[in-house]
């Protein structure tokens, strides 16, 4: 297990000031398995927890903590943080690197496996750490932080005339502090090919303080065209603040869409995946993508079958208008781009 824990890693130092209150959230997120369950009133959980977070920690801000029902160990909240027995079993099919990440390094940070298109691992830290990612076990010590390896990854881009958009990823972009971001974003620009800057983060929804001026001022300042990919699963997630940040960013003029992953317990039912769809539409938020489970070692238990998948699509497919319908797609190594399920 090499995932570097925002423990050991991120969380970048700041002098605090107001609009840093995010760095704060972030250093007092909930780290130890003990006192994730006795925070939720589930000490049965506690032993399990310790032994499931060996392999990737926990980490859960205590602001998502606060949507969870305490008492309910099957709130699809707290199923996404919560590390389970179930979690050590890795039946086969499942590996440490399902989407084929590795062959796809151009170099350690950058992977390219679609035309057009680059990804950065801008940094290995997140500000939630989901059960079933497929990250969970990407090698993020080979990622050397910060500002160093992007340089390498600049030049790269800028010698690919063919590369048209960068995704910001990880990790989790947005766990770097904005100073960082907006000097990377200007050099970005600077590249005269490129004409698109994409940002994946689930930050706005686990800590929506971390949509700051400051964030908006670099992302809507830059030449390229920006758009905002969040990660929410469950429509509770969703609550006044989120729908507060998410509003700011619109409100900034940057698209903004939705991807979610298809979680058993979590949001495998019609209902849930209506409910998310029209929650995120009302808040100007496009559902881009629902992914199949990825098959990541110690993530079984959250698979939902392509046929359940499928069902499930065609059901909120009558009940939604279509520009609220996600794509409800697959990950699959070698592919020359995520493949539509239907
Ligand atoms: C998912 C992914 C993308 C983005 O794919 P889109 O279909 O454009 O959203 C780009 N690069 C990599 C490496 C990815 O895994
Ligand atoms: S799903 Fe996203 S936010 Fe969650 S642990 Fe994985 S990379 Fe981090």
């Amino acid at each position: 297990m090499t995932i570097v824990s925002p423990q050991a890693q991120a969380v970048p130092l700041n002098p605090p000031s107001s609009g840093n209150n995010w760095q704060q959230i972030l250093k007092e997120a909930v780290r130890d398995p003990a006192e994730l369950c006795d925070l939720l009133n589930l000490p049965q959980h506690a032993d399990s927890a310790r032994r499931a977070a060996e392999n990737f920690p926990v980490f859960v801000p205590r602001g998502f903590l606060k949507k969870i029902q305490p008492g309910d160990s099957q709130d699809p909240l707290l199923r996404q943080v919560l590390p389970l027995e179930a979690e050590l079993q890795s039946p086969p099919g499942f590996s440490g690197d399902p989407v084929g990440d590795q062959p796809s390094a151009l170099l350690p940070g950058l992977l390219q496996k679609y035309e057009g298109r680059v990804l950065m691992v801008t940094t290995g830290a997140c500000a939630v750490h989901c059960r079933y990612c497929f990250r969970r076990d990407y090698p993020y010590d080979d990622s050397p932080p910060a500002p160093v390896v992007w340089q390498r990854a600049l030049d790269r881009i800028a010698e690919d005339t063919s590369i048209q958009e960068v995704l910001l990823s990880g990790g989790d972009p947005l766990t770097v502090r904005d100073e960082l971001l907006a000097d990377l974003v200007k050099q970005l620009s600077r590249i005269s090919h490129l004409r698109r800057l994409r940002i994946h983060s689930r930050l706005p929804i686990v800590i929506p303080e971390r949509v700051t001026d400051s964030l908006l001022d670099w992302l809507s300042a830059s030449r390229l065209t920006p758009i905002f990919v969040v990660h929410a699963n469950h429509p509770r997630e969703l609550d006044a603040e989120v729908l507060g940040a998410l509003e700011r960013l619109v409100e900034a003029g940057i698209p903004v869409l939705n991807q979610a992953v298809l979680l058993r317990g979590v949001n495998d039912r019609v209902s849930t995946l209506v409910d998310l769809c029209e929650k995120l539409i009302d808040a100007r938020v496009f559902p881009y993508y629902l992914h199949q489970l990825d098959r990541v070692s110690g993530a079984a238990h959250f698979e939902v079958p392509v046929e359940r998948g499928l069902e499930l699509l065609g059901e909120i497919r009558k009940r939604l208008p279509g520009y609220a319908v996600p794509r409800y797609v697959q990950e699959q190594p070698g592919q020359l781009s995520k493949l539509p399920l239907g």
